[in-house]
């Protein structure tokens, strides 16, 4: 069965150093990060409706969540 189209392949978080800021679940218009509220930790709970836009990454302060893309690699912006 074909499976549909989604633009990453996975998200992950480095617990280790995670602070648990929430900032990541905030920054997600996509619901895709929800909350753990027994480890305090965040959770990827919907990876097949991120849309790839980076505003977890961009915004977790200690840079611990990567969201890895669905494509061979990222195109390498020339300016
Ligand atoms: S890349 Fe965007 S849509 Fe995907 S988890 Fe992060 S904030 Fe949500
Ligand atoms: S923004 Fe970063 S440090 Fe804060 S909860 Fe999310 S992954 Fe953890």
């Amino acid at each position: 069965m074909a499976s549909p189209k989604t633009w990453v392949k996975g998200i992950k978080i480095d617990y280790d150093n995670c602070q648990g800021c929430k900032t990541c679940m905030k920054a997600c218009f996509a619901d895709v990060i929800r909350w753990d509220d027994t480890d305090d930790k965040p959770i990827v709970a919907y990876p097949e409706d991120c849309v790839w836009c980076l505003a977890c990454e961009a915004a977790c302060p200690v840079q611990c969540i990567e969201v890895i893309p669905n494509i061979p690699a990222p195109l390498r912006s020339s300016f």
